[in-house]
């Protein structure tokens, strides 16, 4: 029997580079099945676009029965249109993979390759340069990184894209966790897995522009972080231990102070620096305290990850029929 490998693709206002897509696509597609026997499902996840991405969906599924999609009620975010997507594929194996071509379908022949014949549970993908991206935004990324492995129990690869081809087992266990706050590149790590990682040159996109404003990265970033490490509530009660050591050695010494030399009043200065010092760290510390307390507040609240508004899927055809 053959073997099904379902694609996820995450569309936000891609019109101008799905055409381009899917003419691509199919050509793996068709390189795959004679290749192979590897049947393709094509999944694509309509995020709440506004242009006319959902009426080319539309298009694509009557034209070809390989194509499909689901489509959000409104913007829910890559990562809970990575999660649709992985919860409605069928196939023995799934990849997910933007729609502006910025990753190449080509390389899910090499991909599938190495899961069937050296054994590995994922192929990954990274990129080795960061050409066409502004130097400030490498900076920050690298940075990011750095900082995240030290932090946290997960491993995290600098420069891994998205892009990757996971067996069904995987996948189930992607999908087992149920976290509102979804960081992929943490719970790709966290799920473990052995997993092989190719290296290709930085693509531009197709088409269109980038999804993601430095501000948007920068929260992203952060959520991160809360998602993946307590490190942020340890720094802050080594610095309330430190500033308490800190007093008790000042008392010791105006202590001995008054007691050798009088007790001259001075020090109005220091005193307002030190209140100044204080002030700042204890709300530094209750502003990382309010994030972890903010994100279980949504965790508990138990919210669907996206509101699907139309899903055409194998299923949903036949039961239509
Ligand atoms: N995307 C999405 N929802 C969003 C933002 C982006 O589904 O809110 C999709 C987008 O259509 C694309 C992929 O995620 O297929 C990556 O986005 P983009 O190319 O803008 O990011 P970059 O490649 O610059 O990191
Ligand atoms: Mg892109």
């Amino acid at each position: 029997m053959s073997q099904l490998l379902s694609v996820i693709v995450p569309c936000y206002n891609e019109e101008e580079s799905l055409p381009f897509f899917y003419q691509r696509i199919q050509q793996v597609a068709a390189k795959l099945k004679e290749k192979h026997q590897l049947e393709m499902e094509c999944l694509f996840v309509d995020d709440g676009s506004k242009d006319k991405t959902l009426t080319l969906l539309r298009q694509y599924s009557q034209e070809n029965p390989m194509m499909k999609y689901i489509s959000f009620s409104r913007n829910f975010g890559k990562e809970a249109a990575i999660y649709a997507g992985l919860e409605h594929s069928q196939g023995d194996y799934v990849a997910m993979l933007d729609a502006d071509l910025q990753d190449p379908p080509e390389l899910l022949d090499e991909m599938y390759e190495a899961i069937v014949n050296e054994g590995y549970d994922c192929v990954a993908t990274r990129r080795v340069t960061r050409k066409g991206e502004p130097p400030i935004r490498s900076f920050f990324a690298r940075l990011f990184y750095r900082l995240m492995n030290k932090i946290s129990q997960v491993d995290m690869v600098d420069g891994a894209r998205d892009y990757r081809l996971m067996t069904r087992q995987m996948v189930d266990s992607i999908l087992s966790l149920k976290e509102y706050s979804r960081f992929s590149k943490g719970i790709f790590g966290w799920v473990g897995y052995q997993t092989k990682w190719l290296e290709y040159e930085n693509v531009e996109r197709v088409a269109g522009e980038t999804k993601w404003s430095f501000w948007k990265l920068f929260k992203y970033s952060i959520d991160g972080i809360v998602a993946f490490s307590t490190f942020p509530l340890d720094i802050a009660a080594f610095i309330g231990v430190l500033l308490c050591l800190a007093a008790f050695v000042f008392v010791i010494v105006l202590f001995v102070q008054t007691l050798a030399f009088g007790n001259p009043v001075s020090g109005y200065p220091s005193t307002l620096c030190i209140i100044l010092f204080i002030g700042g760290v204890q709300l530094l510390t209750i502003g990382i305290l309010g994030k972890y307390l903010a994100k279980t507040y949504l965790e508990t609240k138990k919210r669907p990850i996206y509101i699907a508004k139309e899903v055409v899927t194998h299923e949903t055809i036949s039961k239509n029929q």
